[in-house]
């Protein structure tokens, strides 16, 4: 499980919450990001109460501001930085005043400020204006030191600047109650205002020599010595030059006012004052450059200023959330999840409402792949997920039917291990050919070419023996969170790897890839394709080189049949779709892209491919929690797509093929005569089909390698249209589990009669899930009119008790509730 401070390192991790580079850089934390917005959407009056709410003199600062954020502005390469201090001028001379400080009541500690440079008057307007009494002792007038610094400031009225924006801000300055007092600024005044008031600012750009060199105090703090700080140096260019900027010294008074607040409520002066947060991440890529809109007078025009305005990038990152469809759903990105996640374990009675959020990532990995801070909400979902599982609180909605299938996978209808009877007697194989429960319920007769082939194929190698495994890989229950399961499904797995004399496997899926190698450590596994890549196969279709059993056996020496392929029309070029399981796996990656070029297939790579491929929404079980997610990531895969894909898994191939999109798997090239022209754009089986498929999978290869029979299943008595199949599969209901349900119902009597129309409805609960059949008889046998599920465990019934919330996929409204259409057998 994970703990808090992971959960915050990682939530730290995302930088969407940094300011932009503009924003870091002004010492007023100004938001530029909506300030340049609120300009771009001709709203200067807005703009400017930003500008009121975090400058300090904002008239004079938006006259003089050296401008710091343009010199880090991502614009800058790409046309010119925005012109911010341009902008910032023409707002505060489009509009006036936006508001009135708040009057609140006054503090108790003064505060005197010596010297009326711009640090000192930056000073004082922030005091004042949290309503600290201040006095600002000043030589000659007060305007003098800040004039003398800056003298365009005097030079108002003329086309630059046709506003007093000094003489504004002394007006606003004598409002918020700040007294000018006159004084000889000296070491006297320095020790009598020390000792009178509880803070002193003393400007360094007036009084240079009352106060220690910049570089003896911490420039964050500024804070010198007993109740007093300093502001306001000017800066040295490496040749000793002293210049002053505007930004830093008024930034300075900023920093040495609120050590002032510190100081006079004895609060620490450091803590919590320099948050640390991972600079933004924002991806230029593709952006293209947009010249500067210069002012055809010396200040911007509204129009001139809207649109130099919109060149503004509006800097953020979302890098991982644009790719991917599970982070927008929720709107935010993750930093915000990892706070709802954090929130949702933490709460102990009531709505947890991120279980959602939890279960519709894919754990696919590509957002870690794409943050340039690794951000990966794959890690965060899963570890949430093994903290719900172990605290009760997961819905059984969420991952049972995926788990029951897990373990119909593995149960005694569909394992198999078969070992290779080719060998001599005690020898061990050298390989365990793994393929995997998907491929085994979707692409039978290719699992059993594959086999034949390695079969032979390794019968006269240096490393001879095959045997071959059929079951799940256990990695259902990994995603599920179910941790314990996990461990105990691979413990069976390793006790029949170590059975088999520890062989070396080879898998053709990269989901179980990786479950054998997390839980398998011991064992060396590698994909088939490798293995297939390295084998020394002529290039070309395999398919003249894959006996079948039959022909194998007729031949008895293991010689390759030779022969030519069923020709079909392959797309001429292929997108590769890299399932997100192999993101990693640089073998898997190159194998694939060889054979497929051996194979004589035209492949590109799409604009994500490889290490950043995205997920088709079989990962994380999501296609189980969240069928209609799940729906959603394998359209945006199949539409990234330019040309028909090509998968070298099979979920990713029956996935995208049930989105509409053509899409082949590698066994299709390797094996033609196992597919026909059509095989790209058909759809996969659905779920009932594939636990059927598994079985006489296992059927299959008991009888062609072994010789034995295993009994065929019954033929079923409920009857149904294809529309009556497809909601079935939509809702997550086997045909086996309608067949107990109706058969059930029927000899128990738990049922009613509908005596209008003759329908019956009956239940079932054999687990955690309850089945409702609406049915007729006919005959020996039943028609389906339709059927519901519910999963959830019921309080008192035992184990955990959550009450689930009813998934909407799994148990239908009235609405829902269809005609029944035409009758199959
Ligand atoms: S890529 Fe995503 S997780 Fe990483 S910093 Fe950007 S928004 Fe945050
Ligand atoms: S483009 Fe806009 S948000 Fe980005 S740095 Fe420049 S001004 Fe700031
Ligand atoms: S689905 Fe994949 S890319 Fe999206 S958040 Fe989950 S792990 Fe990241």
């Amino acid at each position: 499980m994970m703990d808090q401070k992971r959960l915050h390192e990682i939530e730290a991790r995302c930088t969407q919450e940094s300011p932009p580079r503009c924003r870091e850089a002004c010492p007023f934390d100004l938001d530029v990001r909506t300030f340049m917005a609120r300009m771009a959407e001709g709203k200067p009056g807005e703009a400017r109460k930003l500008m009121e709410r975090h400058l300090p003199l904002p008239g004079i600062m938006a006259r003089i501001c050296d401008a710091p954020c343009e010199n880090v502005c991502l614009r800058r390469d790409l046309g010119g930085s925005v012109a911010m201090h341009g902008l910032e001028l023409a707002c505060m001379l489009a509009v006036g005043p936006q508001g009135r400080p708040l009057p609140l009541p006054p503090k108790r500690f003064s505060i005197a400020v010596m010297g009326a440079g711009l640090a000192g008057l930056a000073a004082a307007w922030d005091l004042s204006r949290k309503a600290y009494p201040v006095t600002v002792f000043y030589a000659g007038t007060p305007s003098q030191a800040v004039l003398e610094t800056y003298p365009q400031l005097g030079s108002h009225g003329d086309a630059a600047c046709p506003k007093d924006f000094l003489a504004e801000d002394m007006e606003l300055l004598a409002r918020q109650k700040v007294q000018f007092v006159e004084a000889a600024l000296d070491q006297s005044l320095l020790d009598k205002v020390a000792a009178e008031y509880a803070g002193v600012l003393v400007d360094a750009g007036v009084v240079p020599s009352l106060v220690p060199v910049l570089a003896d105090l911490d420039e964050e703090i500024l804070h010198w010595r007993d109740n007093i700080c300093c502001a306001g140096w000017c800066n040295q260019t490496p040749t000793g030059h002293a210049f002053a900027s505007s930004s830093r010294q008024a930034g300075q008074g900023r920093r040495a006012a609120q050590t002032l607040e510190r100081v006079t409520s004895g609060v620490s002066l450091t803590a919590a004052r320099n948050k640390e947060q991972g600079a933004l991440h924002t991806d230029v890529k593709g952006i293209a450059p947009v010249p500067r809109v210069e002012p055809a007078e010396a200040v911007y025009a509204a129009d001139e200023a809207v649109a130099e305005a919109a060149r503004c990038l509006q800097c953020q990152c979302m890098i991982c959330v644009r790719e991917c469809v599970y982070l927008q759903k929720y709107k935010g990105y993750p930093r915000v999840y990892a706070r709802q996640v954090h929130n949702n374990a933490s709460i102990v009675k009531g709505l947890h409402t991120a279980n959602a959020l939890i279960n519709g990532c894919a754990l696919c990995g590509q957002c870690e792949e794409l943050c340039p801070e690794n951000f990966s909400m794959a890690e965060l979902c899963l570890s949430a997920r093994e903290d719900m599982v172990e605290n009760g609180y997961m819905p059984p909605s969420a991952h049972e039917f995926a788990l029951e299938d897990m373990e119909n996978a593995s149960g005694a209808e569909c394992v198999l291990v078969l070992p290779d009877t080719s060998l001599p007697s005690g020898a061990s194989p050298s390989w365990l050919f793994f393929p995997g429960c998907q491929l085994a319920a979707s692409r039978g007769e290719q699992v059993a070419r594959v086999y034949a082939l390695l079969r032979e194929r390794m019968a006269a190698s240096a490393d001879p023996g095959v045997a071959l495994m059929l079951s799940c890989c256990g990695i259902p229950a990994r995603w599920a969170g179910r941790a314990n399961l996990f461990a105990e499904h691979m413990e069976k797995l390793r006790q029949a790897w170590i059975d088999l004399g520890k062989p070396r496997i080879m898998a053709a899926c990269s989901s179980c890839l990786t479950a054998l190698r997390e839980a398998l450590p011991e064992a060396e596994a590698l994909s088939l394709w490798e293995v297939l890549d390295q084998m020394g196969l002529p290039d070309g279709p395999l398919v003249s080189l894959a006996p079948s059993v039959d022909e194998v056996d007729k031949s008895g020496n293991g010689q390759p049949v030779t022969g030519q392929g069923t020709a079909i029309n392959l797309p001429e070029v292929f997108s590769i779709q890299d399932p997100c399981t192999a993101r990693h796996d640089s073998a898997w990656l190159a194998a694939v892209r060889s054979l497929s070029r051996r194979a004589g297939a035209r492949i590109e790579e799409p604009r994500l491919s490889g290490a950043s491929t995205a997920c088709c929404g079989y990962g994380g079980l999501v296609w189980c929690a969240q069928p209609e997610l799940a729906d959603e990531m394998a359209a945006h895969r199949s539409a990234e797509l330019p040309h028909a894909g090509l998968a070298s898994c099979i979920m990713c191939r029956d996935r995208m093929a049930a989105s509409g999109k053509e899409c082949w798997h590698l066994l299709d090239l390797l094996f033609p005569d196992c597919a026909h022209a059509g095989t790209g754009a058909e759809k996969g089986p659905g779920l009932s089909a594939r636990r059927a498929n598994r079985a006489a999978l296992r059927r299959r290869l008991l009888r062609e390698w072994l010789g034995q029979d295993a009994p065929e299943p019954g033929k079923g008595r409920v009857l149904m249209s294809q529309e009556m199949l497809t909601r079935l599969e939509e809702r997550h209901i086997l045909l086996g589990d309608i067949e107990s349900a109706v058969v059930g119902a029927e000899a128990s009597g738990h049922r009613f009669e509908n005596l209008e129309n003759g329908h019956i409805l009956g239940s079932w609960r054999p687990r955690q899930v309850t089945f409702w059949v609406e049915y007729q008889p006919q005959g020996e046998n039943f028609i389906l009119h339709d059927a519901w599920c519910h999963r959830m465990v019921v309080p008192g019934s035992g184990g955990h008790e959550a009450v689930d919330v009813i998934n909407s996929h799994q148990c239908c409204t009235d609405g829902q509730r269809g005609g029944q259409g035409g009758v199959q057998s």
